[in-house]
């Protein structure tokens, strides 16, 4: 038997225009649907996850750390130089590196306001959490169950797995970057999969072929909406 979770991801003010530093094109329009999503008399949540990214002034996914552009791609190194056995190097990772967003405390990275009403509103016996992630400041986190080198996990995956839950469907921002790792992360720890794409937006919306073919290729499955993901569970 399915037990679903419903994973919000990012849904913070710097993601979201006019404002924020890091915005996610068209990423407000995301929030009504994502608000009735909620509403448990509908929809088959056993559990609820909102992530957050909660980074320290000086992350090291900050374009400002290395003194180049923003959206520059910067090799980085493994946090505790772990080695290649073959090479004998220092394991590394090319990532692209960012304007300065969703720092502890500011408004930025606060969640914004209507999920946050919605998620205070859920019935009190439903297990939710609000998982930070990014916290460290030498490793970034595109993933909201751990690090991009898997040494420090959030509290999600343990969430989960307290809850019984063994499907997630994911929602939020953004499409190529956080949901997309989230969930293959999440179908490759075990829970199947779902993203709902009428409630995600892409930073590289020219590149959507490129990004389902990864979501595919893990075995993620996508849905336009929710509507369709419900007709799916009653095949
Ligand atoms: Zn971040």
């Amino acid at each position: 038997m399915l037990k679903v979770a419903l994973l919000i991801i990012d849904i913070q003010e710097d993601f979201l225009p006019p404002n924020g530093t890091l915005v996610v094109p068209n990423g407000r329009e995301v929030i009504e649907q994502i608000t009735k999503l909620c509403d448990l008399s509908k929809y088959p949540w056993l559990a609820v996850a909102v992530t957050q990214d909660w980074h320290p002034p000086n992350h090291t996914s900050f374009a400002s750390q290395h003194g180049v552009e923003p959206f520059t791609d910067v090799e980085f190194e493994h946090p505790l130089e772990e080695k290649n056995a073959c090479t004998g190097k220092v394991k590394t990772k090319v990532q692209t590196v960012w304007p300065d967003h969703c720092v502890q405390g500011t408004f930025g990275a606060s969640i914004e306001k209507s999920i946050m009403e919605t998620y205070y509103k859920l019935p009190e016996e439903l297990p939710k959490i609000v998982v930070q992630k990014g916290c460290l400041h030498d490793r970034e986190y595109y993933l909201c169950f751990s690090d991009v080198w898997k040494l420090h996990k959030t509290d999600l995956e343990d969430f989960l797995l307290k809850n019984d839950i063994n499907h997630v469907v994911c929602v939020g921002l953004a499409y190529d970057f956080c949901v997309l790792n989230s969930a293959i992360d999440s179908q490759m720890s075990g829970f199947s999969t779902a993203v709902l794409k009428n409630c995600c937006r892409s930073v590289y919306q020219d590149k959507i072929a490129e990004t389902e073919k990864l979501y595919g290729d893990a075995g993620v499955a996508l849905f336009e909406s929710i509507d369709e993901y419900l007709t799916s569970l009653k095949k």
